[in-house]
């Protein structure tokens, strides 16, 4: 028998601590301390444990799935306990090769309901999806959800964090929205290494990307979003129709999710990620202003220099603009960073990475005429991403392979001499 039983909720102002016991089958998936927390920027003491206890559960839920186990709590609220089915049904469909099972007992299922005051809160990380959604909702004033998952047990100064909350507070400020900012070890409270090593293989995806992600982030927010009354949480697209690909975060599951009387709307899936750099170059032109998109992961800026950051400033490029206005602050020889990068790093890409990138060069193409001849990207037209990643890969291999074979045979050598002594 398998189980998560959560002992007691504590509540501190604005700070949450979920203290459980998983039965010892199950305790090598956790951190020793078996506590998860989360930090808001407003007082929670008022809302109800059956809303409160939701992020506990939507992060502990889908381990419980996957080894077949139970979770005991004493009270839930009744709209989110009825989603689960839907929820589970989505996660299963998504990773046909594993059974999601599991089971949830609770003592007290209790209706939390709300008349809407705001329409929307929108989960904003500052990169260029939730950039677009703000776009798309900037009429509904919307509230800006924040969030910073990667503490350990205690909150510690991180400077990323640091940023991603300037970045955010600045920006609401000059539209005029508020923040809500939370702070969590959602991403750390789990042996996410442990999780994968076991179910990784059959999954075809690690535990975060392919199961806790999208469930984590949406939920961390339902609390104040019902202290706010908020009627729809919107969280951005990071995938596009037409290039799914199984992720924790999708419109069916995340289109699922209900509490008290909220709900969750996924945003921007029919956008390509090109099509939202449009949207976002667009409007900014529109209204003469700067941004920064941030979208160089657990970095305080964006470094200009890996796939993505490079993958956008082109992206910016191809649309006519100039990426130093949206934060890229990129060498003057532009042309032969690429060159170099492209030449150091062609053989890492991925089918997606290519898939992403000759998006780019046809838009670039097709829009030449507003391009600035300064960026020098006649080259890029005619760049073959499979040529010149195969090329690529078979010149690494040779030059790889006397020094891989010499360690190998150092490696016999050695062990043969140890086997002596
Ligand atoms: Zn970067």
């Amino acid at each position: 028998m398998r189980s998560i039983k959560l002992d007691d909720i504590r509540v501190d102002n604005n700070r949450v601590d979920f203290f459980f016991t998983p039965t010892k089958n199950l305790q090598k998936y956790f951190k020793d301390n078996n506590d998860l927390f989360i930090e808001y920027n407003h007082d929670i003491t008022d809302i109800p444990k059956s809303i409160l206890v939701i992020p506990f559960l939507a992060n502990i839920i889908p381990l419980t799935w996957i080894t077949d186990s139970t979770i005991k709590l004493k009270e839930l609220d009744k709209s989110f306990y009825e989603c689960l089915t839907g929820l589970k049904e989505s996660y299963q469909d998504m990773f046909p090769n594993m059974d999601f099972k599991g089971d949830i007992e609770v003592e007290k299922l209790v209706e939390n309901t709300y008349e809407p005051i705001h329409e929307v809160a929108s989960l904003f990380s500052g990169g260029l999806d939730a950039i677009t959604t703000f776009i798309r909702v900037k009429d509904k004033k919307p509230l800006l959800i924040t969030e910073f998952g990667w503490h350990d047990s205690e909150i510690k100064n991180s400077e990323v964090w640091a940023a991603d909350k300037e970045n955010a507070v600045e920006f609401a400020k000059k539209y005029r929205l508020d923040n809500i900012l939370v702070q969590s070890n959602y991403g750390n409270f789990v042996n996410s290494s442990k999780i994968d090593h076991d179910f990784a293989k059959r999954l075809g995806d690690s535990w975060w990307h392919g199961l806790h992600h999208g469930l984590a982030i949406i939920s961390a927010a339902i609390p104040l979003a019902f202290k706010l009354k908020v009627g729809c949480i919107y969280i951005a697209s990071s995938h596009s129709h037409g290039s799914e690909v199984p992720c924790a975060s999708n419109p069916i599951s995340d289109n699922r999710i209900k509490f008290a009387s909220g709900r969750v709307f996924h945003d921007g899936f029919e956008l390509t990620r090109q099509a939202k750099t449009k949207v976002v170059v667009d409007y900014f032109s529109s209204i003469k202003e700067s941004v920064n998109i941030r979208v160089c992961f657990k970095n305080k800026e964006n470094c200009c220099n890996c796939e993505k950051c490079l993958r956008t400033i082109l992206g910016i490029v191809a649309e006519g603009k100039e990426p130093k206005t949206f934060g890229f602050d990129i060498p003057e020889d532009f042309s032969s960073h690429l060159q170099n990068f492209l030449l150091n790093n062609i053989k890492y890409f991925t089918k997606t990475n290519i898939m992403f990138w000759n998006i780019i060069k046809q838009r670039i193409s097709e829009n030449q005429d507003n391009i600035s001849a300064d960026f020098k990207l006649d080259w890029f037209l005619n760049y073959d991403f499979v040529k010149e990643r195969k090329f690529s890969l078979i010149n690494y291999r040779v030059t790889q392979f006397f020094p891989i074979i010499k360690r190998r045979i150092g490696n016999k050598l050695s062990r043969k001499l140890e086997s002596h002594y």
